[in-house]
């Protein structure tokens, strides 16, 4: 979840005084790095991904499951492997937020080859059996972007209890035992968000309305400890939570892209934003929160909530006396700006930056852009920050830049490349609920990764007005929007340059606007004589190339299942949730998902996982794509897109 500085984390009061401190040196740390690493050229594309894992108990007998708060444990264990063997390690595991999440990535990661698409599943699978191999009896560990009752009374193993009035969170719900231990950044940003927000976080997400579901469905907080603060903050007909964990608590699955150079990685991070609610929708997993069935599909609004330390009068809830902005969006957000030329006029939306800043970036020779782009993070203050980390080397250093860059959870994230290191410019692509199966996950990721290609190879332009990328942010996690919704998309996305197989209806020529709404089919599988589809675009470039027959095999069902979901052949995560809870028995049409239902649901989830349980709404049928652990030397062929064309 970002940077792990080691020592001592300050209080609140300290890190506020420090504010500044960390803002003035953090840019000037951006300026050096910069400066030195502009001109660098000629990185080839690399690529990995992050998968999340929760940790969940079973109870066969009590028919009960909880989330295991042994991360910490696991941890030691698994990154014990990396110490002694820095370079040979198939895996690389990192802690996450909650006492119940571990984060897996590649041990290397995956080049320009076609083929390392047949060994990415093999390489999740690793990763799972490897963390599996550590579970205790009956623990599991599984790819759930929300447990479905975190936060209901008793979710924890071994059992914790809220502190309402004390600690981090002050949940009345979420304990902070289940916040991860094994370092101080995670409760340290859950206790400086809420104290620089002047109250507890306030999440409320749409209930489910079902047949039998109290109108109006209110709460009473009484019986969890609840105050005058809680009763106001928590809406009716809204399932209402209260801390930093029911966000930071979820799971899901990003992707890093090295650029060949600080141009390619501006143009792959632009062409990408409109991608990102397209792909929540794709990818939703999460209808399920604190034990009740609700109206969304998806985690994004949750976090967004769940880390939003903007105090009353940025929020705008007050006139500004102390704070300087009234500021739109929380630190978890949907980005605010292109960096690219092309998006440049497709910047619509107001770009709240610090003017200093500003002007400092440019008068270092910072264009308007990237300037606007780093003075924009820098309008936050620093959350968390540890007294070893104080006063900094500037010309070395760029904890206090990472400090703030890591703390803006974006949908898409501008990487500059780390101080003497190896690496490149690179951005992340964040926006992806994490899926059931490693099939399914291999699947997202290798799509992802091959769409850049297409767009870079057939220089394609995705882009739309940012507006309207933010109005598609909140269609996209909507209960059933991948079905349901429309989303603006590009209608003409080629460039002078793009091929023949990339070209839609609507010319530069023609006097028509250039996008339009779209559902998620047409964006993904085409609309005949309007969009030419993602998935046959992709086809159309691959067509173009020698692909072995394991490669092309592993690739085309890949592709099948994101082509089934757009179309609603396949159910979402999210969708197939929904349907299951309410075609339980025990279910009461009341929005409510008992201990038993959850049970139940994870078990299935598991078998599904497995293998064991066929789920062909999910998955279809001969959902087991044939991988491999290595790459043969004939299928070692870099494909276009892959290196730079420039
Ligand atoms: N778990 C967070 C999410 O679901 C992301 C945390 C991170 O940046 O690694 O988006
Ligand atoms: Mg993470």
């Amino acid at each position: 979840m970002g940077l792990l500085s080691e020592g001592s984390p300050l209080s609140w009061e300290e890190t506020k005084k420090l504010a500044d401190h960390v803002r003035k040196h953090g840019v000037i740390q951006f300026i050096n790095l910069y400066k030195r690493l502009r001109d660098r050229q000629g990185d080839i594309l690399k690529w990995g991904d992050e998968v999340e894992y929760i940790m969940v108990k079973f109870d066969h007998e009590n028919k009960t499951a909880k989330v295991s708060l042994r991360a910490s444990e696991v941890l030691n264990t698994l990154n014990q492997k990396e110490k002694d063997d820095p370079t040979g390690v198939k895996s690389l595991w990192r802690p996450e937020y909650a006492a119940y999440m571990i984060e897996g990535t590649p041990g290397k990661p995956y080049g320009g080859m076609l083929a390392h698409f047949n060994v990415v599943e093999a390489n999740m699978k690793y990763r799972r059996e490897e963390a599996q191999q550590l579970m205790k009896k009956n623990e599991v560990v599984m790819t759930l972007t929300n447990f479905p009752r975190l936060g209901a009374p008793g979710f924890t193993d071994p059992p914790t209890k809220p502190t309402p009035h004390e600690g981090a969170s002050r949940s009345l719900f979420f304990p902070d035992d289940a916040i991860y231990d094994g370092h101080p950044r995670f409760a340290t940003l859950t206790r400086n968000i809420r104290e620089r927000r002047g109250s507890k976080v306030a999440i409320n997400l749409p209930i489910y309305r079902d047949k039998n579901t109290p109108q109006p469905f209110v709460e009473d907080l009484n019986q969890y400890g609840g105050d005058a603060q809680s009763a106001s903050a928590a809406l009716p007909d809204h399932v209402y939570m209260d801390a930093m964990g029911f966000g930071m608590g979820c799971c899901c699955l990003q992707l890093t892209f090295q650029a060949c150079n600080i141009d390619e990685a501006r143009r792959l991070y632009d062409q990408l934003t409109p991608l990102c609610p397209i792909m929540l929708a794709l990818t939703a997993a999460a209808p399920v929160f604190r034990g009740l069935v609700t109206d969304v599909d998806a985690r994004w609004n949750v976090i967004s909530g769940s880390v939003d330390c903007r105090t009353e009068e940025e929020r705008g809830l007050k006139p500004l006396k102390d704070n300087k902005f009234v500021i739109p969006k929380s630190r978890y957000d949907s980005i605010s700006s292109y960096l690219s030329p092309l998006g440049e006029k497709l910047n619509d939306i107001p770009v709240l930056h610090d003017g200093a800043i500003y002007q400092q970036l440019r008068d270092a020779g910072i264009d308007h852009l990237l300037a606007q782009h780093v003075a924009h993070l820098f309008i936050r203050d620093t959350v968390s920050l540890f007294s070893e980390k104080v006063h900094q080397d500037d010309e070395e250093d760029t904890d206090h830049f990472e400090n703030i860059q890591s703390t803006n959870w974006q949908t898409m994230r501008f990487k500059p490349p780390p101080p003497n290191s190896p690496i490149g410019w690179r951005v992340e692509f964040r926006p992806c609920e994490v899926q059931i199966t490693d099939f399914e996950n291999a699947a997202i990721v290798c799509f992802v990764v091959l769409l850049t290609r297409v767009i870079l190879s057939y220089q394609l332009n995705f882009l739309i007005p940012i507006s309207l990328v933010d109005e598609n942010m909140k269609r996209a996690q909507k209960n059933g929007a991948v079905t349901k919704e429309k989303f603006w998309f590009r209608k003409n996305i080629t460039t002078c340059v793009s091929p023949p197989a990339a070209t839609s209806c609507c010319k530069i020529s023609d006097d028509c606007t250039f996008y339009t709404q779209f559902t998620i089919d047409e964006i993904i599988n085409g609309k005949a004589g309007e969009f030419p589809g993602l998935v046959p675009l992709i086809n159309s470039y691959l067509s173009g190339m020698d692909v072995d027959a394991d490669t092309h095999c592993t690739v085309q069902q890949y592709l099948k299942l994101i082509q089934r979901r757009a179309s609603g052949e396949l159910l979402t995560t999210a969708g197939w949730v929904r349907d299951f809870v309410r075609a339980h028995p025990d279910y009461r049409q009341d929005s409510v998902v008992s201990e038993r239902i959850n049970y139940d649901l994870l078990w299935r989830i598991h078998g599904i996982q497995t293998g064991e349980v066929q789920c062909p709404e999910l998955l279809g049928t001969n959902a087991q794509s044939k991988t491999r652990e290595d790459i043969p030397s004939a299928m070692r062929k870099d494909f276009p897109g892959a290196s730079c064309s420039e």
